[in-house]
């Protein structure tokens, strides 16, 4: 049996930046994926913003940068449109395949090894140490470790298996599906085009992400148990717009998405969770690629000094809480409040939205800024009675 300091159980953006950051800090690390290719398939629109691009250091590269992305179109349900323009490049289309294999390849180049078609099925605590038992290419095979990192997705066994209670509410979760389609033409392309409505995607959105001349992720996420799935409203927003429907689909991804509920404690001994394991996504418009990233930097600084003190106790191990707590955690906390404000929004509400504020004052509005926020609604008041309605429910 290899013995390893650190197994990362998941190869994504999470696994993949932890095993980059623990072998650069020399430690003997493995982490491997059940999926038999790097990044395939992809469940995901792509978009990545420029601000995460530059805190994770990552410059843009045109070998996954596939679309620059300059601001977004939000379409109301009448199809009235409020743009967010920046006026430059606020982040890409990439093309995960790629990029997640450029990450793999960066990480095995500083000394991590990688493997693919390997499932991580079960996990024993022995002597300080947990056991991973593994079906790899369809043989049993069992590698060791002080130290897992649970970087294995919404359905993380490994955080489970070693006794993290995981579970989450079918009504903090989205359901996505979408179609990566060609020879299709729609507005916009340097903007991600959201489309609200109750009829369109209840409690969720549809969107168009371009990745090129006519080629596009086209998809939805909808929040709880609703009647009909997701695929069911995908399909008839496809077929209501003469520029997709007529377009063919190159891939179908489907996935979920952990909206609502990061886990509190994201430790226990010998573990470590983060990404989508943890339910660590932006619970807005669920993006988590860039949260992912630097949640798992942060659980491999966590691990280094673990490996240096030989302390892999949740004692020790919890600092890895507060720490992400304080740099993103608390800020994923606000914008939850504000997804449930979101969520309780109706379609004459979204009008009425439409109709008063621009791009701008919803920068004013996700920003945060209590003082800014205040001024400007105050001033949308006086000329919009109907305003009030929905800045209520904001309020509350
Ligand atoms: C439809 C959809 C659209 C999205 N669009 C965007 C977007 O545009 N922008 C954005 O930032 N985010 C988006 N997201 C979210 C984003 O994809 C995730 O937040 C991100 O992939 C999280 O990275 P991760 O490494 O934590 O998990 P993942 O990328 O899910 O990686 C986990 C890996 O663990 C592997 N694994 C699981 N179990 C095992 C096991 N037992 N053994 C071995 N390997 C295992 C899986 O195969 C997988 O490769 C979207 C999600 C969905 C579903």
């Amino acid at each position: 049996m290899q013995e390893f300091d650190v197994i990362i159980v998941g190869a994504g953006p999470a696994g993949l930046t932890a095993a980059r950051k623990l072998a650069e800090g020399k430690a003997k690390v493995l982490c491997f994926d059940k999926k038999q290719e790097i990044g395939v398939p992809k469940r995901c629109a792509e978009g990545l913003g420029l601000a995460w691009m530059q805190r994770l250091n990552l410059k843009p590269d045109k070998k996954w940068c596939m679309q620059e992305i300059h601001g977004a179109a939000l379409y109301a349900p009448s199809l009235k449109l409020v743009e967010i323009d920046f006026g430059k490049v606020s982040g890409y289309v990439i093309e995960r395949r790629v990029f997640e294999k450029e990450l793999a390849k960066q990480a095995a180049e500083k000394g991590a090894l990688i493997k693919t078609k390997c499932n991580a099925h079960s996990f024993e605590r022995k002597d300080g140490k947990v056991i991973v038992s593994c079906t790899e290419q369809g043989i049993e095979t069992k590698y060791s470790a002080p130290l897992i990192i649970a970087a294995d997705g919404t359905e993380s066994l490994a955080a489970r298996k070693l006794g993290l209670n995981t579970t989450i509410s079918i009504n903090d979760i989205d359901s996505g599906y979408q179609y990566e389609m060609v020879n299709i033409s729609f507005d916009n392309p340097q903007f991600i085009n959201l489309f609200f409505g109750k009829n369109v995607a209840p409690r969720g959105y549809c969107w168009i992400f371009s990745k090129g001349k006519n080629h596009a992720n086209v998809g939805i996420g909808i929040a709880g148990p609703e009647q009909e799935t997701a695929k069911h409203y995908l399909d008839r927003f496809v077929e209501a717009h003469p520029g997709l429907k007529k377009g063919s689909t190159i891939e179908v991804n489907a996935g979920t998405i952990p909206v609502g509920g990061f886990l509190d404690d994201m430790t226990a001994d010998n573990l470590l969770v983060c990404g989508d394991a943890a339910h660590q996504v932006n619970p807005i418009h669920g993006g988590g690629i860039g949260i992912a990233m630097e949640a798992a930097s942060i659980a491999a600084g966590v691990a280094l000094k673990a490996i240096s003190k030989k302390d892999f106790s949740q004692e020790f191990l919890k600092q890895y809480n507060s720490i992400w707590y304080e740099k993103r955690g608390n800020k994923l906390k606000k914008l939850l409040k504000q997804r449930h404000m979101l969520e309780e929004l109706t379609d004459e509400n979204f009008e009425v939205l439409a109709n008063t504020i621009s791009g701008s004052d919803i920068m004013t509005l996700t920003e945060g800024d209590l003082v800014d926020s205040a001024k400007m609604v105050t001033k949308k008041l006086i000329r919009h009675p109907k305003l009030a309605k929905v800045m209520l429910k904001y309020l509350r």
